[in-house]
This record gives C-alpha cells, structure tokens and sequence, in this order.
C-alpha cells in the first residue's frame, strides 16, 4: 500500500507515504521529517509521542531524514502527479523560472526581488496546482504537472488489480466476438455444405418446423430423448471422475 495507517500511526494523527519515505501530519496534510516530529506534534498539536512510538513508528522504514529532504527540495522543480497524503492548492506559477506559490503578494513580492522592470499580472499563469509537501525551512511550492494523475505505486494491488479486471474484460470480450464469429462461420458452412436452403425450398416452413421440434413428454420419442440425454451425462462423469484420479495420481507421484 502506498498510503500506510495503523493503530500507532493514528495515536499520534499520522500517516506514511510509503512511496515518497515521508510521514505525514495528517492535522497538517504536511510531511514532518522524523527528526522534528515529536515536536511538531507537541508544540503545533499537544499531541504526545513518546521515544517508544516514534522508534517503533519509523525503525526499518527508511524514511527520509531532514539532510534527504533538503537535497530533495533543491533538485525538485515540479510533481509529476500528486503526492497522496499532501494537500492540493491553487495558485500562480512565475512563468519567468516555475516559481509557484497560492499567495498573490508572495508573487508580487518575487517580481520584485527576481523579476525588475516585468509585470506580474503579464508573466503569471493564474489556477495552477500545486502542493508544498513540508513547512519551515523545507518549504517550497512545486506544481503539479498532471492533476489528474496520482502517484502509482508498482506494488500497490488496487491499481493491478484495477488493470486485471481491464484486461480480463477485454480478453472476455474478444472471446465472445471471436466465438460469435466462429459461429456464424459454422453456420455458414453448415448450410453451405448440407445446401439445406436448396433442400428446403418449396416445403412448407410450418410444417418441417413441426416435424423437427422437440417431442412432447408423452411423446415416445421423448424417452429416446431422455435415454440419450442420460448417456451422454454418464459418459461425461466418467472422464469426470476419471480426470479426478488422474489428478490424483500424478499429485501423488509429485
Ligand atoms: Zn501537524
Ligand atoms: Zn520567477
């Protein structure tokens, strides 16, 4: 699972973003690096987490330190999709270096200080969206390039199972056009061959309709029927039964 919840992680009102080794304030919708995790829920949340919870909480996690982040935040420039368990925001983009933030005046500000002598209004791009995955010193606005799109973890069973049942049902599909094809070309050499459309020409319909239904229970012909209907299902629980023990056979030598 790309999203991790358990009993511990609920206590202290987090989550872990597996994919990304991030844990997430779930109060905040914001990555906190372990190493400032008690206090940051302690002082933003009065929330306790004692040493115990913690370790038990990231040991054999590989989550990402503050130093890992950091380098992080300096080679990122935008998010591919979205990051699951960070909250979405609409904003501006500076079209001048990507720069996004959802406050105007932070804009205008950046115009100010990078930008001398270009208009804001002109060199913005207005409703992007975007997401600032940590606070403080970590704290950077990335665009998101593809709404639309979540992160895909390889592992994650809901999306391969999503994909399963895609493919299941277009390999159904082609099955039952195929069949229906197969059908219809049976049909067609049936006829072809047997020339039954020469050989029912100028009888009556009604009639030979009559002749080839299916008997009546009183009928004798209905036994007959019968009869053969059971030998055919005889013959078919023997291979049953006999496919059963030939299993069983070759499971035994195995
Ligand atoms: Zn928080
Ligand atoms: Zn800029």
């Amino acid at each position: 699972m790309l999203i991790v919840e358990n009993e511990e992680l609920r206590k202290i009102e987090c989550i872990i973003n597996e994919k990304m080794k991030w844990i997430i304030c779930t109060r905040c919708d914001r990555g906190i690096p372990p190493e400032y995790l008690q206090t940051h829920l302690w002082t933003k949340h009065k929330i306790d987490c004692s040493d115990d919870t913690l370790n038990s909480i990231i040991t054999g996690r590989e989550l990402m330190t503050f130093e890992s982040i950091k380098a992080w935040k300096k080679n990122t420039f935008a998010l591919e999709a979205v990051i699951g368990g960070i909250a979405v925001e609409t904003g501006h983009k500076c079209i001048e270096c990507g720069h996004c933030t959802p406050v105007w005046g932070s804009m205008t500000d950046h115009f100010v200080k990078n930008h001398e002598g270009k208009d804001a209004r002109e060199c913005t791009e207005a409703d992007v969206q975007m997401q600032a995955p940590f606070g403080g010193e970590l704290k950077k606005w990335l665009e998101i390039i593809d709404s639309s799109a979540m992160e895909v973890d390889e592992e994650n069973e809901s999306a391969w199972d999503a994909v399963k049942v895609l493919l299941a049902k277009k390999r159904r599909r082609a099955r039952a056009s195929t069949g229906r094809e197969e059908n219809v070309r049976l049909l067609n050499g049936f006829v072809a061959r047997t020339r039954w459309d020469i050989l029912i020409e100028g009888h009556d319909k009604k009639q030979l309709r009559a002749l080839a239904a299916i008997a009546k229970e009183k009928d004798p012909l209905h036994k007959v029927m019968k009869v053969s209907e059971k030998y055919f299902t005889e013959i078919s629980d023997k291979l049953r039964v006999g496919d059963v023990l030939l299993r069983r056979k070759i499971e035994s030598e195995g």
